[in-house]
């Protein structure tokens, strides 16, 4: 709730307090995150960080080295896991995904707003590293069979993959209510509209 004292600051000064916010986006594999995540980042708008995170997944045939992920061996992330170089890892269908302290102390350090886009044992993990700091976003697919149909379209996935997916999706979805909110990604530009909506009000 705003108090008077924060009515009459400048409104330069209102907006100094919304610096350093982290925001987490989680979506089962297929709901439209990435897509959703490059909107954001494109918006001159929002000025957000990306939290770019290392896998050890071979890179998809449009992903870029430092903008989609940092890319390196199972050998080499753990590696970097041993030395602590993670604010948290996860192991999904069979590859690692960590998130490098480093860039997200120095974000926080600088004031700046940051965006992570990973699973939901990784959200957790953040806010409870974060709390009072984090707002964490669940987007969620129409239905489970718009969900596998979006799998099938991407075509980067074999079907014995895409049918993992979806496995995991049923029992990620379970978290959804641990969120601070949920959008349903039917329509694209809706889903973004609420997406910002959320993001600029914080
Ligand atoms: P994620 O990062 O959650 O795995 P992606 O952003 O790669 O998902 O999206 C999965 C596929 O679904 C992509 O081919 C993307 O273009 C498509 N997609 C994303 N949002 C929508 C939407 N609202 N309606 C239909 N297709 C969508
Ligand atoms: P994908 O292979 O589809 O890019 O990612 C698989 C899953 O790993 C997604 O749910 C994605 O959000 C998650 N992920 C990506 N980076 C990280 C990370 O740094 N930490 C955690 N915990 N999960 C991540």
């Amino acid at each position: 709730m705003m108090t008077e004292v924060d009515r009459n600051q400048k409104p330069e000064t209102r907006n100094q307090k919304k610096r350093g916010r982290i925001f987490v986006l989680s979506a089962p594999s297929g709901c439209g995150k990435t897509t959703l995540l490059k909107r954001l980042l494109r918006d001159k708008e929002l000025k957000l960080v990306h939290s770019i995170s290392m896998t050890s997944r071979p890179p998809r045939e449009d992903e870029k080295e430092g903008i989609d992920y940092f890319f390196l061996s199972k050998e080499a992330f753990m590696e970097k896991m041993a030395k602590g170089e993670f604010l948290e890892w996860e192991e999904n269908f069979g590859n690692f995904y960590g998130t490098p302290r480093g860039l997200v102390e120095n974000a926080i350090k600088a004031g700046e707003n940051i965006i992570f886009s990973i699973d939901v044992k990784g959200a957790m993990s953040i806010r409870k590293a974060y709390p009072g700091r984090s707002t964490l976003i669940f987007i969620l697919p129409p239905s489970l069979e718009a969900l596998e149909e979006r799998l099938k379209k991407r075509k980067t996935d074999e079907s014995y993959i895409i049918s993992n997916r979806l496995k995991i999706a049923k029992d990620e979805i379970v978290y959804k209510d641990k969120y601070d909110y949920s959008i349903v990604n039917d329509n694209l530009a809706g889903a973004y509209k609420k997406l910002k909506k959320i993001i600029t009000s914080i």
